[in-house]
């Protein structure tokens, strides 16, 4: 039987989850020919990141059936997480940092991980590099309660490491069912980590930013993650082409001149 590469992986883990979430829970195989499959595996794995023209490397882009109450749905995976031990990062917690915002949300932001202040309060995003991540969101003319955010991972690593990547595969479905039921027009995926998990790409922030990604029907850009601004601000303009490229999408007006 052929292997699925790692992002084929991701988005049939993703599917599953979704269709229990809805209720459906038996599967059934179709017999598929084995050189069919591989096939697809292989080109999906060779696809270079591809921009919104409609022309998706996704085996899934078939549209999913619509959610009407989401935050029910939310609740579900939230329930569904319970009191987390699947991965090491449960030792050190405080709080399972779930998401916050509008679930219905047309932006979306991604980041890493909680930080100390973020297990402490049980929010992505509250602490120094929450109220940088604020000031970008207001400069693009909205409100922190008008976006959705959440994290790749739900717990705080120790000592604000970087998520491992199997803690980081663990966890991650859960983010995948958050985007699916809240649907945003754009992600933006902050930093590397967000950006090499959800896109499933190994590859710099400079190659990664500047350029579309079509992920789960909306378009994903990569920008830097607020901490790293914190620490080298010089990027600070860098990040606001990023997220100029997404007002532009959106239709929003410039909050402030860059
Ligand atoms: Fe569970 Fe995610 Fe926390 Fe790991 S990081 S223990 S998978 S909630």
């Amino acid at each position: 039987m052929p292997k699925l590469n790692p992002a084929m992986k991701k988005q049939l883990i993703a599917r599953v989850n979704y269709y229990r979430e809805m209720g459906i829970h038996d599967f059934y195989r179709r017999p598929v020919e084995e050189g069919a499959a591989l096939e697809i595996a292989e080109s999906d794995a060779e696809a270079e990141p591809v921009t919104p023209s409609g022309s998706g490397t996704s085996l899934f882009d078939s549209p999913l059936p619509v959610i009407t109450d989401k935050p029910a749905a939310l609740k579900a995976i939230r329930e569904d997480i319970g009191d987390c031990t699947r991965c090491r990062l449960h030792k050190g917690r405080k709080n399972i940092v779930f998401g916050v915002g509008n679930v219905n949300a047309d932006l979306m932001f991604v980041g890493e991980g909680p930080g100390a202040d973020e297990d402490e309060q049980g929010e992505p995003f509250v602490g120094r590099a929450g109220q940088l991540l604020n000031n970008m969101i207001a400069a693009m003319g909205l409100k922190r309660s008008d976006v959705y955010i959440a994290n790749v991972v739900k717990c705080r690593p120790p000592q604000n490491r970087t998520p491992e990547r199997d803690e980081c595969d663990t966890c991650s479905p859960f983010l995948m069912r958050q985007i699916e039921i809240i649907r945003p027009k754009v992600i933006v995926a902050l930093g590397a980590v967000a950006a090499k998990n959800l896109l499933a790409v190994n590859d710099s922030m400079a190659n990664l930013r500047g350029r579309w990604y079509e992920f789960k029907g909306a378009r994903l850009a990569v920008t830097y993650h607020p901490a790293f601004l914190l620490r080298d601000p010089r990027q600070k303009k860098e990040a606001w082409k990023d997220l100029q490229m997404v007002m532009k999408y959106l239709g929003l007006k410039t909050a402030v001149s860059s």
